[in-house]
């Protein structure tokens, strides 16, 4: 039997997808790219953005033509969206499976009954905030199936820790992921051995809070000393840090102190303005938010920051939204992701607060603060002209067809440093996976372009 599965949204999903398709094989199911020959599509989901599960309906809607002519074709809703609209999907005559994260150890065995006895299933957390009996077999589906992930190839994503405690007032992931849940060190270990006896060169350490991972006595600092000593692992990252004093120095003291560990911090701010931070429940001040990322350029000199921000929420106002341009201005990161402010169904923001900025003036936000940071990374990125960077060689970039390199078995590649910089340049394919030193001979806001020395 074929499966088709289409992943949207975070690396906690592409994560989850990878385990899914490595549980699917093993139970002996094709993987295929097309999703008109196969017998069940499945459709990893992401309840992050409005934008996110709309893309989700118009694909149903798809699905709906195919299965005129399929009519045994299985329909699978997996993850966030399943979870956080369960019966509601399940009543799509289009739909039938919803699984959501916590059930995914269960999806060979609903895939197969769906195939066989064309019924409908729903397996969703009940009570999602408390701690389950799913946890354990979420634990142990995740020690034992290695992620299955060819797309990159020698990197692999390792989950830190599950769900989050924070609730954002416009976030939807507690009510979807649950409570934070640290994986044990060991299982962490043992997978990332596996990894690099696989030949996974680099790692990325994942978690929602990951800087908050907390398992007996270790701390996410104490994992990434440990990470650090597995053989054949050259370069770890983390993702995503929230803001909060607890364990950070000590976290900046190891990226400092491992060679390891990338110098690299994604941690998101969402806003500059004291009085929206208040209205999203960030447990910190703008002030705060700058002194932390003060302290990572005093303990590791040299760090690439990025960061996240929403425009438009609820109550922001022009006074508001300068105080996050400033903010921007001060962090000077590499780079920022900013999105445009969407009521969640279900969150407390959506609940308790008007969605008072008018569309257009959300989208001039947008565009403006990604301008400010557009000059910011233009100058960041000139500060590499005529340096050698090592990067990690992802691959033929998506020009390589259309731009070949003049020599035979070379492309153009695509591979980033440890500061998560991209960088394109042309070399043998065969690099894919491997370390180069590319020395910079071009920049723009977000490549640098280079030729190996
Ligand atoms: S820290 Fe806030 S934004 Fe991040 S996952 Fe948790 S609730 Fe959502």
């Amino acid at each position: 039997m074929k499966v088709h599965l289409q992943t949207y949204g975070c690396q906690m999903n592409k994560l989850d997808s990878e385990l899914v398709t490595a549980a699917l094989k093993n139970g002996g199911f094709e993987i295929i790219d097309s999703e008109k020959d196969a017998d069940a599509v499945l459709i990893n989901t992401c309840s992050v953005r409005d934008h996110a599960e709309q893309r989700v309906m118009s694909h149903l809607g798809l699905l709906k033509h195919i299965k005129k002519t399929k009519p045994d074709m299985v329909v699978g809703v997996i993850g966030c969206m399943a979870q956080r609209l369960g019966a509601e999907l399940l009543a799509d005559k289009t739909v039938d499976i919803v699984c959501g994260p916590g059930q995914i150890p269960q999806i060979t065995e609903l895939v197969t009954k769906a195939l066989r006895e064309k019924t409908k299933t729903i397996a969703v957390t009940e009570k999602i905030r408390q701690k389950s009996a799913e946890d354990d077999a979420l634990e142990e589906f995740e020690t034992v199936s290695d992620s299955d992930d060819k797309r990159i190839p020698n990197q692999a994503f390792v989950r830190a820790m599950r769900g989050c405690n924070n609730f954002c007032t416009y976030c939807i992931v507690p009510y979807v992921r649950g409570p934070e849940v640290s994986r044990p060190p060991a299982a962490i270990i043992e997978q990332v051995k596996r990894l690099a006896d696989s030949g996974v060169k680099m790692v990325t350490l994942l978690g929602q809070t990951v800087n908050s991972y907390k398992y007996d006595t270790y701390c996410l600092a104490d994992l990434l000393g440990m990470v650090s000593e597995i053989d054949g692992i050259e370069w770890i990252r983390f993702v995503t840090s929230y803001p909060a004093e607890e364990f950070y120095e000590r976290i900046l003291k190891a990226m400092s102190e491992l060679p390891k560990v990338c110098k690299y911090l994604h941690m998101p701010a969402q806003s500059g303005s004291d009085k929206i931070l208040k209205a999203m429940n960030r447990n910190y001040k703008a002030g705060k938010y700058l002194e932390l990322i003060d302290k990572a350029k005093e303990i590791v000199p040299g760090i690439a920051l990025s960061g996240d921000f929403i425009v438009g929420f609820p109550g922001e106002t022009e006074e508001d939204f300068k105080q996050t341009v400033s903010l921007v201005q001060n962090a000077r990161y590499k780079n920022c992701f900013v999105f445009k402010y969407s009521p969640r169904p279900g969150t407390t923001a959506d609940k308790r607060l008007q969605d008072t900025v008018a569309e257009e003036v959300k989208k001039k936000r947008n565009i403006k603060l990604l301008a400010v940071q557009e000059k910011i990374s233009d100058e960041l990125s000139k500060e590499f002209q005529g340096k050698e960077v090592k990067v990690l060689v992802e691959g033929p970039s998506k020009k390589a067809k259309v731009n070949p390199c003049s020599e035979k078995g070379c492309a153009q590649l695509i591979g980033r440093t440890e500061g998560d910089w991209i960088v394109v340049f042309d070399g043998p394919m065969t690099l894919a996976g491997e370390f180069a030193k590319v020395k910079i001979t071009r920049t723009s806001p977000l490549t640098l372009f280079g030729e190996m020395g």
